[in-house]
């Protein structure tokens, strides 16, 4: 595994060569895992791509999926997205990456090595509602051809942690406030889907 800076936001690859699977719900396919990168804000109002009830988080977290062998393509993705909210605990599978997060930072597409760690240490550990609605890419080329899954279980990260994520921002102002503000809904259907 390892972080690096690239693209205005830090992203976590994962070297193994055999593929994980998200499938079901939605999808009419199993997609492979491609990577996981990160959207913050330099305030604890804003930072979220997405917004709740016209609500932002701090910190959001999308896993990005294709459908090709180990690499997505531009036509077909899909997004997981959890969002992280200021509280006296971290999620577990964050810390292994805030250990690296600075020198990722100061070293723009340098390989940092982040020690391995389950990332279903990085999700929720149970099944969760979400949202879901047809969109695009939030950087560019800005597709149109993004399922996105949105979590409806919040994360947590503690202050001191959400700091380690804002002084990277300072460090590259490239990462500063780091997300693509709201679009319109442009006639688009968002689904709420429960596990049954
Ligand atoms: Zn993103």
């Amino acid at each position: 595994m390892y972080l690096v800076n690239e693209s205005e936001t830090l992203r976590l690859y994962i070297q193994a060569k055999n593929s994980l699977h998200f499938g079901g719900g939605v999808l009419e396919c199993p997609y492979n895992f491609d990577h996981l990168h990160f959207h913050w804000g330099t305030e604890d109002d804003k930072g979220s791509e997405h917004k709740i009830d016209g609500l932002s988080y701090p910190l959001e977290m999308h896993v990005v999926h294709g459908i090709a062998e180990y690499r997505t393509t531009l036509d077909n993705i899909v997004v997981v997205s959890y969002f992280f909210q200021i509280d006296n605990k971290t999620t577990e599978g964050l810390k292994n990456l805030l250990e690296v997060t600075e020198a990722a930072a100061q070293n723009r597409h340098v390989k940092q090595n982040v020690k391995p760690f389950p990332l279903s240490s990085l999700v929720p550990n149970s099944s969760f509602s979400y949202y879901s609605y047809k969109g695009s890419l939030t950087m560019q080329p800005y597709s149109e051809t993004v399922t996105w899954i949105i979590s409806n279980t919040v994360l947590s990260i503690t202050p001191i942690d959400m700091e380690i994520f804002r002084k990277a921002a300072r460090i590259d102002e490239e990462l500063e406030n780091n997300f693509r503000e709201c679009q319109e809904l442009n006639n688009r259907t968002v689904y709420f889907i429960q596990p049954v």
